[in-house]
């Protein structure tokens, strides 16, 4: 607390009061990433300037992706000392990046000011670059199959911890070195393939459960898509959920329309409770009638995810069962065959099952595909990500 007043003297009153009780003021210096335009605008106000600053910054954040304030040079200089003095731009520091698929998959490990960790995973692909962001650094949903849950819950993230994550992503995007000829991935083709040079979808899909952080995250998902500033599209934006109800039924009234996915695994209560935890609170049928409420409100169609662990629930019986159970929702199964994590007694599902129990989908008419995986030899894929042991040193980039 007394940290957070200390910091509250370069402040108004008025936007320190707010600061505290919206909970923006997690480190001991302000995080210009947690403040929203309004609030900057607050900020600069509160330092006598006039609110075309408060744009000019917001602009050089999230457009141009500066993140040292000397830099904007667009501002007088004692302005932009005073930023330097008495803000910070982000608070994670990247301790470890890690390349797979000749580069197109990067994984960023993340210290935060506390030093729990988190992962950002970026993947490239000819025609779009997805960035999968952690909401969360560990995860109190248990699930026996995510290597996330497995360490419960150490801190929840701020709106800037998650929005920086996708800014680290732009950055990649943007600094990408140009490739030659010999560079080419696909060296049997002559063609150059093109890749996109910035960001063009978000998935909520890293560690942490997004709507067990709700307010925080979905200002992360306002400054995301704000046109002012990062400018993502709404249906470029995914969410992932365990299941947790509440935060459906929120999300069914948010003037943003992003793309709801639903960790669904199973068909029936026991199995799903055995691999979630949180089905004992919002069994399926409670499940269920809340997405169809939010399909009947939104008219968009939802995403269910399944994980397929061999033996487990990718029995064809199963797979009838799941579509009977969707049968007339506005709805798209993507499987999952299940990716290793250490020290669990899994299995992956073999290909001969992904595909039997697609088609008995496919083949009552729900719509299903396989999710193509990237980055499994250095653990980015869904599920795998950990950070590192408790008390294991993070290898800091540079040092
Ligand atoms: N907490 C949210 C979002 C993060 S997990 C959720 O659970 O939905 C993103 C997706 O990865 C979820 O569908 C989750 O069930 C899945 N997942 C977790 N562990 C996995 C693993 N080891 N292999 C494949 N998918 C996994
Ligand atoms: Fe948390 Fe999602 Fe992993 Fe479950 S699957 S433990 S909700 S991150």
């Amino acid at each position: 607390m007394w940290g957070r007043l200390r910091l509250c003297a370069s402040l108004t009153p008025a936007y320190a009061r707010y600061a505290i009780m919206s909970g923006v003021m997690t480190t001991d210096i302000l995080n210009l990433y947690d403040l929203a335009l309004p609030d900057l605008e607050a900020l600069l106000n509160g330092w006598g300037e006039p609110a075309y600053r408060a744009r000019q910054i917001y602009r050089q954040l999230y457009i141009h992706l500066v993140a040292d304030p000397l830099a904007m040079t667009d501002l007088p200089l004692a302005l932009r000392e005073r930023l330097a003095a008495e803000t910070r731009i982000g608070t994670l520091q990247l301790a470890r990046l890690q390349t797979a698929d000749q580069g197109l998959t990067r994984k960023a490990l993340f210290q935060l000011p506390s030093g729990a960790v988190v992962e950002t995973v970026l993947m490239i692909y000819p025609d779009r670059a997805t960035a999968c962001v952690s909401t969360q650094a560990g995860c109190a949903m248990g699930c026996v199959f995510c290597a996330t849950g497995g360490r419960g819950l150490l801190q929840n993230l701020t709106p800037g911890q998650i929005v920086e994550q996708a800014l680290w992503a732009a950055r990649e995007l943007k600094n990408q070195e140009p490739r030659t000829r010999n560079q080419e991935p696909t060296s049997s083709s002559k063609v150059l393939s093109p890749r996109p040079s910035s960001l063009t979808n978000l998935v909520f899909m890293g560690m942490g459960e997004p709507f067990a952080n709700y307010d925080r995250w979905w200002q992360s998902v306002e400054r995301l898509h704000d046109p002012r500033g990062f400018n993502l599209g709404a249906r470029s934006l995914t969410v992932s959920t365990v299941g947790l109800v509440p935060g459906i039924r929120r999300l069914a009234g948010e003037a943003l329309p992003i793309n709801l996915a639903i960790s669904l695994h199973s068909p029936d209560d026991v199995l799903r409770s055995e691999m979630m935890p949180i089905n004992r609170r919002y069994p399926i049928a409670v499940l269920l009638d809340a997405t169809r409420d939010y399909i009947a409100q939104t008219r968009r169609r939802v995403s269910f995810e399944y994980v397929l662990l061999q033996g487990k629930n990718d029995r064809p019986e199963q797979a009838i069962a799941l579509a009977e159970l969707l049968q007339g929702m506005l709805c798209h199964i993507n499987l999952i065959p299940w990716n290793p994590v250490p020290g669990t007694p899994l299995g992956r599902s073999d290909r001969a099952r992904v595909l039997r129990f697609q088609h008995e989908l496919v083949d009552r008419g729900i719509a299903c595909t396989v999710r193509a995986e990237r980055g499994m030899s250095i653990a980015a894929a869904c599920g795998q990500l950990a950070g590192v042991p408790v008390g294991e040193p993070i290898p800091l980039v540079g040092a």
